[in-house]
């Protein structure tokens, strides 16, 4: 753990797409910053370079200028340190749940016994106990997220970065779903450290995290506000 808990350090962050006459500022001058414990929500209207964001926070994508820094220094290629939770769910169909999940721990070349009992202990805090062997296809749009949920956190992140994950489920699926997040990351059941959440719900929003970054449509400046306080005790 580094002295002051600070995990994430964005200074004076840009990206530009395009080139010539097409080239377009998608993200322009953002400061941000995540400590340990914060569940910080990333709100902005479509298009304002929320996702790019968090391609460019995960290492995913690499900022056309400005600092990145994970836990006080310079973040090079892909953060091992963070996941990102897709609004889309990105299962393989022709995979099980389970092997969706264990997938993740593949990569990092863990024997296969211990990818699935850690896979399935996954797959049991986020509630889908008895579902490790049906297949994507089988499941509801909120089981599905719980998937790409159990994913992410089966490798223990601890910087837990999620973009719009309930935005592509119908209101009662995704109500249930951000109920159930919130009570494993306030009740301490999964080892993250932080959450950044992309979002254009206000509600959402509000209702999620401790503090919300408004992202401007014209990529100008980042708005603060506090909300109410989920962080753990
Ligand atoms: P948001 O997630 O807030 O909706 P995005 O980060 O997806 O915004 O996109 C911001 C802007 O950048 C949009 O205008 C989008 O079309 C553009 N954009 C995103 N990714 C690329 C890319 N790889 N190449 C070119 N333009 C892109
Ligand atoms: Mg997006």
């Amino acid at each position: 753990m580094s002295e002051n808990g600070m995990l994430l350090q964005l200074k004076q962050v840009s990206q530009q797409y395009g080139s010539g006459e097409r080239r377009f500022t998608a993200v322009e001058e953002i400061d941000l910053t995540l400590a340990e414990g914060e569940f910080v929500a990333l709100l902005g209207p479509s298009g304002c370079g929320k996702s790019t964001l968090l391609r460019i926070i995960t290492g995913l994508q690499e900022a056309t200028s400005g600092q990145i820094l994970y836990r006080e220094r310079p973040l090079r290629g892909v953060n091992p340190q963070a996941t990102i939770v897709f609004q889309t769910f990105a299962l393989f169909p022709w995979l099980t749940v389970l092997e969706n999940v264990a997938m993740a721990l593949k990569a990092k070349g863990m024997p296969l016994d211990l990818r699935t009992t850690r896979s399935i202990d996954a797959l049991d805090r986020v509630g889908l106990d008895g579902f490790e062997n049906a297949y994507p296809r089988e499941l509801s749009g909120g089981m599905r997220q719980k998937v790409g949920f159990a994913r992410a956190m089966v490798t223990e992140p601890e910087l837990l970065c999620l973009d719009e994950p309930f935005s592509a489920l119908d209101v009662l699926s995704a109500e249930a779903l951000r109920g159930e997040l919130l009570e494993l990351w306030t009740g301490g059941q999964i080892p993250t450290k932080a959450i950044l959440m992309v979002s254009h719900n206000i509600e959402e929003a509000v209702f999620m995290a401790d503090r919300i970054v408004v992202m401007d449509e014209n990529h100008e400046e980042t708005l603060e506000i506090a909300a109410a306080p989920s962080t753990p005790t």
